[in-house]
């Protein structure tokens, strides 16, 4: 992980000639090396060159600015320099071709604005530089990585079966790590039991104290994120437990909610998550929640009274940002998932990922994996949870042709009346 497609291509090409590689180099360096051991040890070099890397660092300032410098030097003028970074596991890097003097030795710094171009926070950036001298000599550094921390906080840290737990420093006390810590342990397997996802080698869980320091955090990433948020391709949870004593119960609901979407991601790739629609991603995360949410059983319950439930297909796209609506979709999004547990069994809910890891479309996959229409999984499901009144439902849906039928018996009685009589 962590490498680039292009890192790992020149990787291959050197394994490839290694062999022939090694008996140019010896044959080309070796006087040199007599002369000078400068040779970075770290580097991948093009034979015969010398150049060395004295220093490469990177440095931020949380939100606004990042600072790559190094300090090289060569035996020939170094001509060109170039810097790359991205994000790690993402695909877009950043080529910059920096701006110097030609000589033996160089100084270089190159400015990220983050406040134009943020990069979002508890993530690693991945650097790399690439230095070529006069003589054509060419060198390609290691990937170094930054860890891109919101450090305007301290930050303590408890790490157990590949998770690690970070809260802020003196504000709460070490139970509240260990309690969040023990929370995620005993939820990652429970959740990966019907998943089966690839458990990412690390994962990293935030733990703001405010609902105001985790949104501030966020608007100088750039991003809007709501109570808690997965950044579940990087294998980062942020969560801003805002409970003083009763936090136990938020992290009972949070934690495990965030951890679904960590490894709904990695079930279904990073690329294609955004093909799970919001009903079986935010329903399967509500329905791992590991406290019931009487506020969300009110809403349904309320809805279900009123006829006033959303319709499945408007559950396909990001809830609206109405809280009463928000409230109902998550509810009604977890009592589906339920449903089809219920019906179909875990391998339902791989069956279902299975079909949007491929691309499908809210609809389709449902009908590929289910055997349904997503209309038929509404009905089946919403006679399931109104006792005895399937009949109820099906005169709904099936209201306009009962009229029809009704109309069509009321217009034959005239005529009916008109035959006889002129029989
Ligand atoms: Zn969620």
């Amino acid at each position: 992980m962590g490498e680039t497609t292009r890192w790992r291509r020149v990787k291959k090409h050197l394994s490839k000639i290694r062999i022939p590689l090694l008996t140019l180099s010896i044959l080309l360096v070796l006087p040199q090396l007599l002369t000078s051991t400068r040779l970075a040890a770290q580097a991948a070099t093009v034979p015969g060159s010398d150049i060395e890397v004295v220093d490469s660092t990177a440095s931020y300032v949380f939100g606004q600015e990042i600072t790559f410098s190094l300090h090289a030097t060569a035996e020939f003028a170094i001509a060109e320099c170039y810097l790359f970074y991205r994000a790690k596991d993402e695909d877009l890097t950043h080529t910059v071709a920096l701006d110097f003097t030609r000589s033996r030795e160089i100084d270089v710094t190159h400015t990220h604005n983050l406040r134009t171009s943020p990069f979002s926070p508890f993530i690693s950036i991945i650097y790399w530089w690439q230095i070529g001298d006069e003589a054509k000599h060419k060198l390609v550094t290691d990937p170094q990585s930054l860890e891109y921390i919101d450090d305007r906080f301290e930050w303590n840290a408890l790490s157990g079966g590949g998770i690690t737990v970070h809260w802020l420093d003196g504000q709460r006390d070490p139970a509240f790590g260990q309690t969040a810590l023990d929370i995620a342990t005993t939820n990652l397997p429970r959740i990966n039991v019907e998943l089966q996802a690839p458990i990412p080698e690390a994962i990293h869980i935030y733990l703001y104290d405010s609902q105001e320091q985790l949104q501030s955090a966020m608007q100088l990433a750039d991003r809007e994120w709501i109570t808690g948020q997965a950044h579940p391709e990087m294998g980062v949870i942020v969560i801003a437990v805002t409970s003083q004593d009763g936090y136990g119960t938020q992290m009972m609901r949070d934690i495990p909610h965030e951890i679904t979407h960590l490894l709904i991601c990695q079930t279904v790739s990073r690329d294609a998550y955004h093909y799970v629609p919001e009903w079986l991603d935010e329903g399967l995360a509500a329905a791992n929640e590991t406290l019931p949410n009487s506020v969300r059983t009110i809403a349904m319950e309320k809805a279900q009274i009123s006829g006033d439930l959303i319709p499945l297909s408007d559950l396909c796209v990001p809830f609206p940002p109405d809280p009463q609506v928000t409230t109902l979709a998550y509810a009604q999004s977890a009592s589906i998932v339920k449903f089809i547990r219920d019906r179909y069994g875990a391998e339902g809910i791989r069956s279902l990922l299975k079909a949007y890891a491929q691309g499908a479309s809210c609809s389709t996959g449902v009908e590929q994996s289910l055997g349904l229409s997503l209309s038929g999984l509404e009905m089946t499901w919403e006679a399931s949870i109104t006792p005895n009144a399937e009949w109820k439902i099906w005169l709904n849906r099936g209201g306009f042709f009962i009229g029809l039928l009704g109309l069509g018996l009321l217009l034959s009685i005239p005529m009916i009346g008109f035959r006889r009589s002129g029989s």
